[in-house]
């Protein structure tokens, strides 16, 4: 098992496009080929966590939080980033982030925190835009299946939960081969009419070039008639937060204990109680606070994250409850699910859970 077999499937779930513009998911520290004796997953990267992997024999470090952000122009270790790296570098480990792309996806971050409140009919809060593409393409009929197998192989034609998804219409393709050409079909200087599919599928930006290079190794003409668009569609299985429904509408107080016993809680800090029953709940690991209009908009009676300063508690305004569970708390439980993931996926390779608390905060 080298790093690229892990980090590969790692991506399948996430993919690294999907990281915010801010973030550095992805390797920070090793090489695609180095062999992997063990993995160890924690939330953050500290020195503590270092000694644990090097102590249990794990030589790769997977990580929610990046422990690199920007750029660093000095290795001195008069910083504990700079210990970290150093330690991690002279001890062979290899350092991987997994942080906003696996915020963006369904079942990621706030998947497990819905799935820990028992929440229903989830639906992402503030779907990613920009991130598909419409390819448009015209085959003789006889490679339709061809071409549509080769497309759907290489990432095109998912829709939500649909599968190989296109649309295809018949019609007429008409060309003249010129100087120069070598056609599969057709003869020099004569205009050519062919029965040919008209394909369109969609695929995620990232995927394009692996897309179009299926196309044309797929097709068998010279010249691959093609078009792409950008499309303005939402992803909506993609993007920030989440809301859900809990089977039945619970009074507050029941649904902060709840809440509390679901996360391991010891403080919840929230704005006032405006509702008896909640239903509605909308989620966001970390610092979440960004997306308090979404919540409202969406119908949440109550959103679940982190980090909200004094003055943005304010703006619940009367229209929402806002409980803050603090930004460790909120995402705790990823390092569980990274730990299933992982081990679902590759069965010969030892995956183990950080014991340390690396929350930096402390309550008394
Ligand atoms: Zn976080």
């Amino acid at each position: 098992m080298k790093v690229k077999d892990i980090t590969k499937s790692l991506q399948e779930w996430a993919p690294l496009p999907f990281q915010e513009s801010y973030d550095n998911s992805g390797l920070i520290v090793g090489d695609e080929e180095m062999p992997i004796k063990g993995c160890l997953i924690s939330l953050d990267l500290t020195e503590s966590v270092i000694e644990e992997a090097l102590k249990n024999q794990c030589n790769m470090i997977i990580s929610h939080h990046p422990i690199v952000f920007k750029g660093i122009k000095k290795l001195s270790g008069n910083h504990w980033v700079n210990r970290c790296l150093i330690k991690a570098i002279k001890n062979d480990l290899a350092i991987y982030a997994i942080h906003t792309n696996l915020d963006n996806v369904m079942h990621g971050v706030n998947g497990m925190i819905a799935h820990r409140l028992k929440l229903t009919q989830r639906q992402v809060l503030r779907p990613m835009t920009n991130t598909l593409h419409k390819l448009v393409t015209f085959v003789p009929i006889e490679y339709k299946s061809k071409i549509l197998k080769a497309l759907h192989q290489a990432g095109a034609g998912d829709i939500g939960n649909y599968k190989e998804c296109s649309f295809n219409i018949t019609g007429e393709g008409v060309f003249k081969p010129a100087a120069g050409a070598n056609p599969t079909l057709g003869s020099l200087d004569k205009l050519e009419s062919v029965k040919e599919s008209r394909i369109e599928v969609i695929l995620p930006r990232h995927k394009k070039d692996i897309v179009l290079s299926a196309l044309k190794s797929a097709h068998p003409y010279e010249e691959v008639a093609y078009y792409l668009t950008s499309l303005e569609n939402n992803q909506e299985n993609l993007g920030a937060g989440l809301i859900g429904q809990l089977s039945n509408p619970m009074p507050i107080m029941d649904f902060l204990e709840h809440l509390k016993l679901s996360m391991d809680l010891k403080y919840i800090r929230h704005t006032p109680l405006i509702i008896k029953n909640v239903e509605k709940i909308a989620v966001c690991g970390g610092s979440g606070s960004f997306l308090l209009n979404d919540a409202c908009e969406l119908g949440a009676d109550i959103f679940i994250s982190a980090d909200f300063k004094y003055h943005e508690f304010f703006e619940a305004d009367g229209r929402i409850t806002i409980a803050d569970i603090g930004h460790y708390e909120s995402e705790v439980f990823t390092k569980q699910l990274l730990c299933d993931f992982l081990n679902e996926k590759l069965t010969n390779i030892a995956v183990r859970l950080s014991e340390v608390n690396t929350n930096p905060i402390n309550y008394f």
